[in-house]
C-alpha cells in the first residue's frame, strides 16, 4: 500500500477471457470464493467491479506451490475484473492497449478451441497482452479423481486410472495444445514449461471442484510479478489514471461512474476529468464509492460507503454532478484542481489515440464501448473495409437514413455493423423499408465474415446479372431437308455447332452479311424454349432481311453477332464463365469478324 513516500507495487489486473459456456463465469466465482479457513486472515476484497485476492490468500491456497516454484511474490495481490469476455476485455483500455495486465483464456478441455476462443486470442495479440490458458472442466474426464486443491499434487500423487490419465494427455494436446501451436504460440502444462518467456502456460483446472485454482492463482501472480513489474510499472504514481466500466443510476446518488483505476491515489474532494467523443468533461469529485461488506449492510439499499482515499489497482464508484454524457469504455483522471489542465491535455492525446480514422465512403459501424468500436475498425480495417461513420451507441433511425443515402452512390456501402449494441425500434422499422443490410453480432470476427459473405453474394449476384445481359456466342448449320419457310420469317431446322443459341440474337452470314434475329425456337415437343445448347438440333424462326435458297441454303453456317465490346467483356472478365464450346464458337467468330472487317485486333 502507499504510505507517502515509498512507492508501493499496485496489484496486477487480470481479464478472464473464453468461449461462451466454457466457464468463464464459474472459473470467476470460483477465485472469488477463495478462501484459506475463515479463521485465518485473508479472504477476498470485493471492489466496484472487480475483486482483489490478497497476496496473503494467494500464498496461503498455493503454500505446497509455492516450493515447488520458489515464488518470491511483492504485488499486493491480483484484481480480477468481474466481467469475463472479450467484450468487458476491448471496453476497459488504457493508452497503449489494454487495461488488463494479464489475461486468463478458458478453454474446456473437452471441447477444445471455438470461434470466440480464437477471437480473444486475436484481441490478446492486438493488445500485446500476456496470457495464461485456464484448461477448464476437467472434472468431466471421465475417471478423473477431481479435489478441490492443488492440480499439480493431485496430478502427481499418481491416484489416477491409467485410462483417466491417457484421455487427459489426449485431450490437453489435441484440444487446446495443438490448436494453440497452430496459433503460432508454444504451449504446455505449466509444470512442464521451462522457459516462460516462450511458452503458454496451460494450467488444468477446474471451476467446479476447485482442481487447479490455486495453481492458476500462483502462476498469474508470478508471471505478472516477473513479466510486468518493469515493463508496465505496477509502481503506483501521481493521480489516479483509469477507465470507465459502466454508468449507472443509483437510489439516491443518480448517475454513478464504475471505473477501475489501474495507476495513481484519488482523494475524496478532486475533480475527475473524462474523455467522450466530443471532448473532455470535468466535473467536481462528490464520493468515492466502494462496496459495503455484507455484514456491515444495515439496510440493502445502502450498498457504498465513502472513501477518503483511493490507491490503484482499483474499482471504484465515483458520485458527480454532469455525468450524462459520458461512456463506457472512455479514460477518465481523479486530480487535484491544480492538475485539471494537465490531465485534460493528456486525455486529450488519449481519444486522439482512440480515434477511427473515416474515410470519405464506406460503411457504418457502431458498438457499446469505444474499446469495442477501435477492435471493430482495426479488424474491418484489415480487410479493407471503408469506414465513413463510426460510434459508439445505439443504432437509430438516422444512422438508417444515412446508410441507405450512402448505399444510392455505391449499393456496398449500404451497411451498418452492430457490435454489442441494441438497435431501435424505429431504425427496425426503417431497415424493413428501406435497402440496408444490418450485421449484429457479439462476436467481431463473426461480424467481419458476414459482411464480406454479403460483399461476395452481392458481387455475384452483380456479375451473373452482367453475364445474364451479354450476348451468349453460337454458331449454327442449317440442316439438310428442313427448310420450311423462306422469308419473313425464314423458318428452318438448324443443329448449335458450338455456343449457345438465344432467343432474340442477331444473326450473320460467314461473309459477314447480317440476316435478322431469332425470334422463336422449339424443342422437339413444338414447345418454344428460350435457349438451344450445343449438339441440339431445333427448328428456328429468323425474322429480319433473310429468304432461305438464296442467302442461305441447306449445310450452311450462321454465327450469333455478338457486339465487339461484348467479345472484350467474355475475353477480359467472364472467359472462365464460358463453356469450353462457348469458347470456341467466340474465337471462331472473332476469327472471322477481324477477316471480314480486316482488322486483326477487332474484339481483343
Ligand atoms: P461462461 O459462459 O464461459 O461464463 O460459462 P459458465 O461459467 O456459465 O459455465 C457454463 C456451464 O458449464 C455451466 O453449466 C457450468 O456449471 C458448467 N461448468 C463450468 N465450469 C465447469 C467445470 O469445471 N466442470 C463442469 N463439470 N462444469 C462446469
Amino acid at each position: 500500500m502507499y504510505n507517502g513516500d515509498i512507492m508501493a507495487l499496485r496489484c496486477p489486473i487480470v481479464s478472464v477471457l473464453g468461449h461462451v459456456d466454457h466457464g468463464k463465469t464459474s472459473l470467476l466465482d470460483r477465485i472469488r470464493t477463495t478462501r484459506v479457513t475463515t479463521r485465518e486472515a485473508g479472504g477476498i476484497t470485493q471492489h466496484i467491479g472487480a475483486s482483489e485476492i490478497p497476496i496473503g490468500t494467494i500464498k496461503k491456497v498455493s503454500k505446497d506451490l509455492l516450493n515447488i516454484f520458489k515464488a518470491d511474490l511483492s504485488i499486493p495481490g491480483i484484481l480480477v475484473i468481474d466481467t469475463p469476455g472479450h467484450e468487458a476485455f476491448t471496453s476497459l483500455r488504457k493508452r497503449g492497449g489494454a487495461l488488463a495486465d494479464i489475461a486468463i483464456l478458458v478453454v474446456d478441455i473437452n471441447e477444445g478451441f471455438k470461434p470466440q476462443t480464437i477471437e480473444a486470442i486475436n484481441i490478446l495479440k492486438q493488445c500485446k497482452t500476456p496470457f495464461v490458458v485456464a484448461a477448464n472442466k476437467l472434472d468431466k474426464i471421465s475417471g478423473w479423481n477431481s479435489i478441490n486443491g492443488p492440480f499439480i499434487t493431485n496430478f502427481n500423487e499418481q491416484k489416477q486410472h491409467p485410462n483417466a490419465l491417457t484421455e487427459f494427455e489426449i485431450k490437453l494436446y489435441e484440444n487446446v495444445i495443438a490448436p494453440l501451436n497452430e496459433l503460432g504460440f508454444e504451449a504446455d502444462v505449466f509444470s512442464r514449461v521451462k522457459d516462460t518467456t516462450k511458452t503458454i502456460n496451460v494450467i488444468p483446472v477446474s471451476a467446479m471442484t476447485g482442481e487447479g485454482i490455486p495453481d492458476l492463482l500462483i502462476i498469474i501472480a508470478g508471471l505478472a510479478q516477473k513479466f510486468l513489474e518493469q515493463k508496465l510499472g505496477l509502481n503506483v504514481e501521481g493521480y489516479a489514471k483509469g477507465t470507465v466500466l459502466e454508468i449507472k443510476e443509483e437510489k439516491g446518488l443518480g448517475k454513478t461512474i464504475d471505473a477501475i483505476i489501474y495507476d495513481g491515489i484519488a482523494k475524496a474532494g478532486d475533480y475527475i476529468v473524462i474523455g467522450n467523443p466530443d471532448g473532455v468533461i470535468t466535473s467536481k469529485v462528490k464520493a468515492l464509492l466502494k462496496p459495503k461488506a455484507l455484514d456491515e449492510m444495515m439496510d440493502p439499499r445502502d450498498k457504498f460507503k465513502p472513501s477518503k482515499q483511493i490507491v490503484a489497482a482499483t474499482g471504484v464508484k465515483i458520485s458527480a454532478p454532469d455525468l450524462d454524457m459520458v461512456i463506457a469504455g472512455s479514460p477518465l483522471r481523479i486530480v487535484s484542481k491544480s492538475e485539471i489542465e494537465s490531465a485534460k491535455e493528456e486525455i486529450v492525446q488519449e481519444i486522439e489515440d482512440f480515434e477511427i480514422t473515416l474515410d470519405d465512403e464506406g460503411i457504418i459501424i457502431k458498438a457499446d464501448t469505444m474499446g469495442s468500436l477501435e477492435a471493430l475498425a482495426t479488424e474491418l480495417r484489415k480487410k479493407n473495409v471503408k469506414i465513413k461513420k463510426a460510434e459508439v451507441g445505439e443504432i437509430n433511425k438516422k444512422d438508417v437514413i444515412e446508410a441507405t443515402s450512402y448505399a444510392m452512390s455505391n449499393p456496398y456501402n449500404g451497411a451498418i455493423i452492430a457490435f454489442n449494441t441494441k438497435v431501435l425500434n424505429d431504425a427496425k422499422v426503417e431497415i424493413e423499408k428501406n435497402d440496408v443490410k444490418l450485421f449484429e453480432d457479439k462476436i467481431i470476427y463473426k461480424l467481419v465474415e458476414d459482411y464480406e459473405d454479403w460483399i461476395k453474394e452481392m458481387e455475384e449476384a452483380l456479375k451473373s446479372d452482367e453475364l445474364n445481359k451479354l450476348t451468349k456466342p453460337a454458331i449454327l448449320k442449317i440442316l439438310p431437308n428442313c427448310i420450311f419457310r423462306q422469308k419473313a420469317p425464314a423458318v428452318c431446322g438448324v443443329e448449335v455447332l458450338y455456343g449457345t443459341l438465344k432467343v432474340g440474337s442477331n444473326l450473320m452470314l460467314e461473309d459477314g452479311k447480317k440476316v435478322g434475329y431469332v425470334k422463336e425456337l422449339r424443342n422437339n415437343q413444338q414447345e418454344t424454349i428460350k435457349e438451344a445448347k450445343v449438339g441440339m438440333q431445333v427448328p428456328i424462326s429468323i425474322d429480319g432481311s433473310l429468304i432461305l435458297g438464296r442467302h442461305a441454303k441447306e449445310e450452311d453456317i450462321l454465327y450469333v453477332e455478338v457486339p465487339e465490346p461484348e467479345v472484350r467483356k467474355f475475353y477480359h472478365e467472364y472467359k472462365s464463365e464460358l463453356r469450353g464450346d462457348e469458347l470456341e464458337a467466340l474465337n471462331r467468330y472473332t476469327e472471322l469478324k477481324q477477316k471480314v472487317e480486316n482488322n486483326v485486333f477487332w474484339g481483343m
